[in-house]
């Protein structure tokens, strides 16, 4: 990505760097007023940086329904559909809407990791089990393919198309007639983790994220880790901490595993740090309690332990899920869901 469009930023950058390994935007703000102008500056920087130097238009969505399917022993349906994001970009996705709506329901952004599909979220198979689930507690569930490696805007960054398709879909999420638009969540586990991160942080719609197998720093994840989170100007504007902290103070679950490989991966121990900063901002806001940290007993599985009564209590509760998904053990929550497996988190 070119820095042209910001000589005046990489100017500072420089004299900054002479003075303070701390990036540039690193949340301090002392009160909420100070926190509120910060997150608006980190919201632009961060568009800018992912996107191609400016926050990106939004275009017509053009939805497309390419195939409908009904799913076996469930009350809602399948869409896949592709939506415009650009003038020269489509995402593929799926969305799994109730069959029989009679009240609007929440709607929910699901988000796979590498290797996963939207599809995959929506038929809840292996790690993608709480996609599933969301989809049988009868919410509406948008869930697009992010995990392409094939860069289309040289401008751009892998993870700033990735986090527009992902906020153009709820964008589309908002316009369907059986969401109740202001009950809005999003939730993923490893790239689908960071990737929560990130459209958590720029899209104020959304009233709770978790984000799963993904609390880490910047320094952790050069420790070998595929190099698509990375982008020109992060390092020197953020660490992960200050955009989580762009979450504040909506509603915010992190969790990781004890199991989590290291170095490369998400250690627990790494977490916690990074959760204390996080935290802290959210202090600033007198939101505190809004913020948790789910340490499980497992590895780099999604687990929803404190996700589920949050979920339940922001969403609503259209329908008695089957089993209950409140289970600990995180594979209770789809009635196929296989036993989860552990995705290697070194390409997480
Ligand atoms: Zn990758």
């Amino acid at each position: 990505m070119s820095v042209c469009a910001w000589p005046l930023f990489v100017q500072a950058a420089s004299i900054d760097a002479s003075t303070t390994d701390a990036p540039l935007l690193r949340f301090h703000a002392r009160d909420a007023s100070e926190a509120a102008a910060w997150q608006s500056e980190a919201r632009a920087r961060l568009f800018a940086l992912m996107m191609g130097g400016n926050r990106p238009d939004r275009v017509r969505l053009q939805p497309v329904v390419l195939r409908e399917l009904e799913l076996a022993d469930s009350a809602s349906r399948l869409q896949e559909i592709r939506l415009q994001t650009l003038d020269d970009r489509t995402v593929h996705a799926w969305i799994a809407v109730p069959r029989q709506p009679t009240v609007k329901v929440g709607g929910v952004l699901a988000l796979h990791g590498h290797g996963g599909t939207g599809e995959k979220i929506v038929r809840g198979e292996g790690l993608y089990w709480y996609g599933r689930t969301l989809v049988e507690m009868g919410y509406v569930v948008v869930a697009p393919d992010i995990g392409q490696h094939d860069l289309q805007h040289t401008n751009w960054s892998l993870m700033g198309e990735r986090v527009w398709d992902a906020l153009c879909c709820v964008d589309y999420l908002v316009t369907r007639p059986e969401v109740d638009t202001n009950r809005l969540a999003v939730a993923g586990l490893s790239l689908g983790g960071e990737t929560t991160m990130y459209v958590a942080a720029l899209d104020e719609r959304l009233r709770l994220a978790c984000s799963s197998g993904w609390l880490t720093t910047v320094d952790n994840m050069k420790r070998g880790h595929c190099p698509c989170w990375n982008f020109p100007g992060l390092e020197e504007h953020f660490d992960f901490a200050d955009i989580f902290a762009l979450v504040a103070p909506r509603l915010l679950v992190v969790e990781l595993g004890e199991q989590e490989r290291a170095p490369g991966g998400f250690p627990v121990q790494i977490g916690r740090g990074v959760f204390e900063r996080i935290q802290s901002a959210y202090e600033v806001f007198g939101a505190k309690p809004a913020v948790v940290f789910t340490v499980h007993e497992g590895g780099h599985v999604f687990v929803g332990r404190d996700f589920w009564p949050l979920v339940r209590r922001e969403l609503g509760m259209p329908r008695t899920p089957m089993p209950d998904p409140g289970a600990p053990s995180g594979q209770g929550g789809s009635r196929d869901a296989a036993k989860p497996q552990s995705l290697d988190s070194g390409h997480q």
